[in-house]
């Protein structure tokens, strides 16, 4: 009898959309390895940078994903979380060879989750599309630009990060539209995703609308 496969949960959307929230808490309920796929590509940038590179540069890029492999110790870094990491992450996401470097990756995980994990859920712009095109539930999770640029303001505030409104919405735009414009993998929902736009919509809300679809599709229920 052949062995079940893993269950894959994608969950795809914009910066700042609500989605790497979602996506733990998911995980959580569900008992799922989590896998944040925008560290690979920000760390991925930021090591172009630290050795003094462009992450536009294909050659520097694919370089440093090569050398990316599940322990390498930048993936826990802080400076993951910056500004200049996301920028530098969604320049380095439009080369095709940090791209298929990160799919062996992302595809591994799945495979073989961490932990003994029946499964796992990974967030990010095309794990629905590219990725895990057979995963078992598929999520685009969205919010209008003004209310995306508006979280992140605030989270960088909260973070002691001083930030400038009219520069967040901006930055928010030009990522936005670096990301969805590209030619391999452009940020787009799968036919077969369930959108939901939580511009109007609490955590909670959200965390439910998001359960509710996963179980439809699954049989799945959470376990915490
Ligand atoms: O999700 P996060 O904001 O951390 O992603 C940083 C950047 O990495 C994105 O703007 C995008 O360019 C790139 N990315 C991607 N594909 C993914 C995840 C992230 O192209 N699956």
């Amino acid at each position: 009898m052949a062995a079940t496969n893993p269950v894959v949960i994608a969950i795809d959307g914009p910066a700042a959309s609500g989605k790497g929230t979602l996506s733990q808490r998911i995980a959580d309920a569900f008992g799922l390895a989590h896998l944040d796929t925008g560290v690979l590509y920000r760390a991925v940038g930021v090591s172009v940078l630290r050795a003094g590179g462009d992450p536009a540069d294909n050659a520097a890029a694919a370089k440093a994903a090569y050398a990316l492999d599940p322990d390498h110790p930048i993936l826990r870094e802080v400076e993951l979380r910056t500004d200049a990491a996301a920028q530098a992450a969604s320049k380095v996401a439009a080369v095709p060879e940090v791209r298929a470097a990160l799919l062996d990756f992302q595809r591994r995980f799945t495979q073989h989750p961490p932990g003994g994990a029946p499964g796992s859920v990974l967030d990010g712009r095309d794990i629905g599309t590219v990725v895990c095109p057979e995963a078992d539930a598929k999520l685009f999770v969205t919010a209008s630009v003004e209310v995306r640029a508006e979280r992140r303001l605030k989270e960088l505030r909260n973070r002691g990060i001083p930030a400038i409104p009219s520069d967040v919405l901006e930055d928010m735009k030009a990522r936005d539209a670096r990301d969805s414009q590209r030619a391999v993998a452009p940020l787009r929902p799968a036919a077969d995703a369930f959108v939901l736009d939580t511009s109007a919509l609490d955590a909670d809300e959200v965390f439910a609308r998001a359960v509710a679809h996963i179980g439809s599709k699954t049989g799945l229920r959470p376990t915490a």
